[in-house]
């Protein structure tokens, strides 16, 4: 899908598919795909609840997905399917090959491609076969060198850093490329240089920052200041200017979105759907991170079920949800009270839901961390260059 979409309705008009708010993309951009709910790390800052829990997805599963992507999909580019835990690969090597089979057909005709998004210590000989066959794009997660990484440990409380590495190692031996998501807390926020020096020093050439936010069933209590916040980006502004080999996310969003001209920069977005589909076939919109939770007010945020109905009808009931008509409604606000609206688009609905207990309110902690502060430190090295001058 392209970067930028203009704000119309391109509402699918198919037996299957109701007709689309105009705000709602019909069509996503990636699905988010639960092969397993089990993760064999305990990170002190994940949001999964139910990561002590083996759950994995059936064949069956896998096989309504792929047969419920409509042939008209992806209208424009590649779909991304990304496996996406608990840990992926603690599913195993054998049961991985069984749920990517079903997607063979429609990957071999080059219009999926699947990604898995790993915490890398379970990396191996046999799965690096499988990432070669299936041609598997790698994210992996590290937070940077040793004492950065401490909030990467495993259900004894020991460090994962060592086992991170020895996967990273295990791809570089097989010429298997990687990108990575670092997670940044009020500990490191301080330390972007460091961060960003060693992993251009892994040979990663992409990275996403994560501000630390209050997510599920994270309990840590990390969350950077906005002026933290602030003084990391102004780092990596800087850093990134010297250092191309390594393109951080957040950056490149930004100087990609400056770069366009002036009436595509004040153009609305349609918002991607996310579906996010669990191990059993359960699918929330919006969010990933909304997959397990549970509300008394919006339920199990669940809009339907790949075994029942196929994804354009699940996301095509979209507007019937609560949750999904009050982000709809939490997003005009943000249009009416906020000036970072045009190149924030209103963020992440799992962040308001977290934070607030609703999809209504606007400020969250990922606005202030990762958007706002992120054009407030470009702003920042520039008045301090044109004073310089
Ligand atoms: S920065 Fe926050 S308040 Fe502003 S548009 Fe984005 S989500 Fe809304």
């Amino acid at each position: 899908m392209p970067a930028v979409q203009v704000f119309e309705d391109h509402s699918p008009s198919t037996e299957t598919a109701r007709p689309q708010p105009a705000w709602l993309a019909a069509e996503p951009a990636a699905l988010i795909l639960q092969p397993t709910s089990l993760c064999n790390l305990d990170c002190t800052y994940c949001y999964l609840p139910a990561r002590k829990l083996k759950r994995d997805m059936s064949p069956t599963v896998a096989e309504a997905i792929a047969s419920g992507i409509p042939d008209t999909w992806p209208s424009d580019g590649v779909l991304e399917v990304v496996w996406h835990g608990g840990e992926p690969l603690t599913i195993g090597v054998t049961a991985m090959r069984e749920l990517l089979a079903p997607f063979e057909q429609v990957r071999r005709a080059g219009r999926i491609m699947h990604v898995i998004q790993t915490n890398a210590t379970l990396i191996s000989d046999a799965w690096c076969d499988l990432f070669d066959e299936y041609d598997v794009s790698i994210g992996l997660s590290i937070d940077g060198p040793p004492d950065m990484t401490g909030n990467r440990v495993d259900w004894r409380g020991e460090p994962a850093f060592d086992r991170i590495v020895a996967g990273i190692s295990k791809l570089e031996q097989r010429d298997i490329p990687f990108t990575v998501i670092a997670v940044v807390d009020t500990a490191n926020a301080g330390r972007a240089r460091e961060l960003l020096d060693f992993l251009a020093s892994l040979g990663c050439p992409f990275v996403g920052i994560n501000m630390e936010e209050k997510e599920g069933a994270n309990k840590h209590d990390g969350t950077p200041t906005i002026d933290q916040a602030r003084g990391f980006w102004r780092e990596t502004f800087i850093w990134s200017q010297g250092n191309r080999q390594l393109k951080v996310r957040e950056v490149e969003h930004l100087l990609e979105y400056l770069a366009l001209p002036p009436a595509a920069r004040a153009a609305r977005v349609l918002v991607d759907p996310i579906p996010t589909i669990g191990w059993n076939g359960d699918t929330v919109l919006l969010s990933p991170e909304l997959l397990g939770a549970r509300s008394e007010k919006y339920h199990d945020f669940v809009a339907g079920n790949v075994l029942t109905d196929p994804l354009p009808t699940i996301i095509g009931r979209a507007a019937e949800l609560r949750y999904v008509q009050e982000f709809r409604a939490g997003i005009e606000r943000c249009i009416a009270t906020c000036e970072f609206f045009a190149h924030c688009q209103g963020a992440y609905a799992g962040n308001r839901f977290f934070e607030h207990g609703n999809f209504l309110a606007t400020e969250t902690e990922h606005c202030r961390t990762s958007v706002q502060a992120v054009v407030l430190a470009l702003h920042d090295i520039h008045s301090e260059r044109s004073i310089a001058v």
